[in-house]
């Protein structure tokens, strides 16, 4: 039957999963060895988010610290193990009706049911420094790399909840915090604020941006050593010592092919009933549709919740499809 959304895509495929990140894989790991044979199609960053770090101490089964690429080139094996088909293509446009996705070269996907494991992006400033130094100083996601500041002089960027938050987690392991804020005054909630302005670990800056992010760029003994100030009053420049930077200015959930489709929050997390992986539509279940990781996860955001979610949502899937079958 053709429908008005989209031409029609034969063969059908029973499950499309959308990402290889950790949510990814660990359902395309579970649905394989459910006899599901998915599709994974891994997207423009193969392996996700993990790929663009380094060190990872707090993945569980490891005592030594491993590396992110690594971990995710071992996930995507054991997916491809267990009988997961893989296939290279970012998704450009999608019909939740129709049951479609379109690839770049314009190759259309059907399914009958469908993970959207598409996970969330950074925002970063914009700094030449930040490429340099990511992984060496330069950091989005204090709960993954604060623990490698301990006793040692951080600074954090921005003034909403994430930023606060990062601040006071930081609080817990650095030897000081100096949080800078573009604005004189901060967007987050007050108790956060009120925790942050108390804390004696923390040091605020308010109405200035980071210029230029200063450090040695040796790739074996080099990183962070500062951060050149400019004042949003007055466009005078300070420096600040500091060995990191938590670039904590928010995130993008990679759901801009679904939009108006399903339901998400304002910054186009997908939101799903509590406890629950099941995408819905104004409310209403979409069935074989549900979402895992990151892109549904404004919260923990990290490889292991993702991960779990990846779990959840496979086992669901199988029932769902199970209920097709009769
Ligand atoms: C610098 C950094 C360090 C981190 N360190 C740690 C750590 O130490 N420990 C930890 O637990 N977590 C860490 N995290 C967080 C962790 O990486 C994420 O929580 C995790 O990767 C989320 O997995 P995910 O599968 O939900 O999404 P992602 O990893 O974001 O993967 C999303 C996938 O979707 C694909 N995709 C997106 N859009 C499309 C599309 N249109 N079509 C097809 N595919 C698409 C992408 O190619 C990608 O493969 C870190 C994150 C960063 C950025």
């Amino acid at each position: 039957m053709t429908t008005a959304h989209a031409p029609s895509a034969e063969p059908r495929h029973q499950l499309i999963i959308l990402g290889s990140g950790a949510a990814g894989c660990t359902a395309a790991i579970y649905a394989a060895r459910a006899g599901l044979s998915p599709l994974m199609i891994r997207g423009n960053q193969p392996g996700g988010q993990l790929t663009i770090t380094t060190d990872v101490e707090n993945y569980p089964g490891f005592a030594d610290v491993i590396q992110g690429p690594w971990l995710m080139e071992q996930m995507e094996a054991q997916a491809k193990h267990c009988g997961t088909e893989i296939i290279a293509d970012h998704i450009v446009a999608a019909d939740l009706q129709a049951k479609t996705l379109t690839g770049m070269g314009g190759q259309v996907y059907g399914f009958k049911a469908l993970i959207i494991a598409t996970g969330a992006s950074a925002k970063w400033l914009g700094l030449e420094g930040e490429k340099t130094y990511n992984g060496r100083g330069v950091s989005a996601c204090a709960t993954c790399d604060g623990a490698f500041y301990r006793n040692r002089d951080v600074a954090v960027v921005g003034g909403g909840n994430t930023a606060l938050e990062e601040t006071l987690y930081l609080a817990n392991i650095a030897k000081s915090v100096t949080l800078i804020h573009r604005r004189d005054a901060f967007r987050g909630e007050k108790v956060l604020q009120t925790r942050v302005l108390n804390h004696p670990k923390v040091k605020v800056i308010y109405n200035h941006t980071i210029a230029e992010i200063l450090g040695d760029p040796d790739p074996i003994k080099g990183g962070v050593t500062g951060l050149r100030l400019q004042s949003t009053l007055d466009a005078s420049m300070q420096e600040l010592t500091t060995h990191g930077l938590f670039v904590a200015i928010g995130h993008q959930p990679n759901t801009g092919i679904f939009k108006g489709q399903l339901d998400t929050d304002e910054t186009g997390y997908i939101v799903c009933p509590k406890g629950t992986v099941q995408v819905t539509h104004g409310g209403q279940p979409l069935g074989g549709i549900l979402a895992a990781g990151d892109v549904a996860d404004p919260l923990y955001r990290q490889a292991v919740t993702a991960a779990g979610l990846g779990c959840m949502a496979a086992l669901d899937v199988n029932r769902w499809l199970e209920t097709q079958a009769h």
